[in-house]
Parts: structure tokens; sequence; C-alpha cells
């Protein structure tokens, strides 16, 4: 099953050398019948969920797409799924579907960074090359992956790291799943972090998630846009803070006040790579905060709304952080 969102991989340009273009223009059927190399690969059936630019993902399209990916799975006849997307926010929606997809079956995303109109477009082969791992066996039980530019990412991992180069997503610190040419596919490893089958989030009955806000640290910050992402109706907030999730002191006096109010208050990092740890220049015992480990502040926020749709105390929030 092919399911469609939008994207620059579903964007046309006005000439094939244009930087100017708009995401989603091209469906679903105009999208496989553009790559018929893919149906020797697998039997093909296409769905549009949505036909946006990935910058405007939201919670409606994120809940359909979680809710008809797990109908799909369950589905005897279904062996994997495709997902295209947008590469603005693919990690984010592929790092929920990794928490909430409930099967062991290939869910495979892919995306492009140049329009279908393009000269040297890189949307076909990477349509191509989904299709291929969503249609191989290996695949299965490495939760929901990433294949673009021929290389298959673990949605936890990866990052985009270039606002325009083709070569744009990495998994710097875990590394990738493995490889793809020409629909040739070799697996390397399993990804890190519980997920699918393991995870124990689930939409059952959820109509909405919480909001959780999240705020870049910076020179001279203050607490001001920690303070109102509370009176907006934030449940949490994640500080993308500097270095290994530091930020000034009043900003720490602001979020530790939260976090004594019940708001859960993470503290991640704005740098590309490394770890957030507990209680290193901050004591997150005393003050009540929570460290993201890996995740990135919007992997971070992505994994804390999930786990406030139940109630949970602050050493339950950090162990989710260790597991997933
Ligand atoms: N803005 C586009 C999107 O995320 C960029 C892309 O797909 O490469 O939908």
């Amino acid at each position: 099953m092919v399911l469609a969102t939008g994207g620059t991989i579903a964007g046309a340009a006005g000439s094939d050398v244009q930087a100017g273009y708009a995401s989603g223009l091209v469906g679903v059927e105009e999208l496989l019948a553009a790559v018929p190399q893919a149906r020797k690969l697998a039997t093909l059936r296409g769905e549009q969920i949505s036909n946006i630019g990935s910058q405007d993902m939201n919670d409606e399209v994120w809940l359909k797409l979680a809710h008809r990916v797990n109908e799909l799975v369950a589905m005897a006849d279904v062996d994997g799924v495709v997902i295209t997307h947008g590469t603005d926010t693919i990690e984010e929606t592929g790092y929920f579907l990794n928490l909430v997809v409930k099967s062991r079956k290939p869910v495979v995303m892919t995306a492009s960074m140049r329009p279908s109109t393009a000269l040297s477009a890189d949307g076909p082969l990477n349509f191509f090359n989904a299709v291929a791992v969503a249609a191989d066996p290996d695949a299965a039980g490495r939760g929901v992956l990433v294949v673009i530019n021929d290389w298959i990412h673990g949605a936890r991992a990866l990052t985009k790291t270039s606002t325009t180069a083709v070569q744009t997503f990495l998994s710097p610190l875990q590394g990738m799943i493995g490889t793809v040419a020409y629909g040739a596919a070799e697996f390397y490893r399993l990804p890190v972090g519980r997920h699918t089958t393991e995870s124990e989030f689930s939409l059952d009955g959820a109509n909405a998630l919480p909001r959780v806000d999240i705020i870049m640290a910076h020179e001279n910050m203050d607490g001001v846009l920690i303070n109102a992402a509370a009176a907006a109706g934030a449940r949490g907030v994640v500080v993308a803070g500097v270095g290994n999730g530091n930020m000034t002191a009043s900003a720490l006096d602001a979020l530790a006040a939260l976090a004594r109010k019940g708001i859960v208050a993470v503290r991640s990092t704005r740098v590309t790579t490394g770890r957030v740890s507990r209680n290193v220049e901050v004591d997150d015992d005393q003050l009540g905060l929570i460290a993201s480990g890996e995740l990135s502040p919007h992997k971070a926020r992505v994994l804390l709304r999930l786990a406030l749709l139940t109630p949970r105390t602050p050493a339950d929030v950090q162990r989710l952080f260790h597991e997933y």
C-alpha cells in the first residue's frame, strides 16, 4: 500500500531548473504512474491521506495516517506500507509512527529534495527503493524506516542536515539501518529503542494529542517564552538547550517553576549530535527536570506528547526517554 501525504516528492515547478516550487501538487495515482518500474517489485495500491508540504503537518493528518497504517498492517493481503512525505518533518512523523504502529510488517517512508518536475529529480528512485525495502522480508521488525538517497534510516535516528542538498539525511549517532541500490537492499543493524510491537503507546481512543512546546535557548535567555508556553496550555515544555541541555539561570528558574506545577519540563539540545544526560551541570533530581538523552528537541516533543496521554510521574517520563 502506498499512502501519499504530499511533500516535494509530490511537488511541481514551472520549469526543470527553477528553485521555486509548490509541494503537494501531484496525486498518488500520478506518482505511481511516474515509476512503473515499482510495479515489478510489488502489487501496489495507492491512497491519498493528504497533499500538503510537510511544514504544514498536523495532528489531524498524523492521527488519520497512524490509524490507517494500523488498519492496513492488520490486513492479511498487505505485506508492507510505503508513505510518501515531505522532508521537513519526516523525522517527526516517522518517530511518531515508530511509537504507535502495532506491527512487524515493513512501514517505509520516503521523500525527495527535488520536485517531480526538476532536472535530476530524486523522487522516482527514492520511491522505487522504498517499495523494494517495503517488499523485502528482511525489513520486518526494524521499526519505521526512512529510505532516501540510497540509505535506509531508522525513524528514531535520522535527522535532516542540509536545507537543500539531496544527501541531507544522516543517522549521526547510531548509524543507518542499511543501504539500497536500485532496489537491492542490505541491512546492517536493528534500530535502537523500543518501537512498534514493543511500544507501550497506543492511539486507541485518542482523537487529540496534548500540547507540548519547544523553546530554543540562547545567550541572555529569560523565562518569558517558557511561561508563555504554560499560559498557552502546554502540558509539557522541551527546551532546546545550549550544549548538554543548558540554559541561563533565569530560564532554568522558570522551567523548574513549571515542573513544580506539574508541567513536564524536558532539557534537550540545539546541538545536532550527542546526549543530554541527567545531573551534569543542572541538578535535574532537585529541580524535577527530565533529560532527553539522544532525542532531538522535535523528537523529544513527539515522545512527550504520547507520554502525556497517560498520567505519569517525572520518574516514569524519564524512563520513557531512556527506553524509547
Ligand atoms: N517543504 C517540503 C516538505 O517538507 C520539503 C521537502 O519535501 O523536501 O514538504
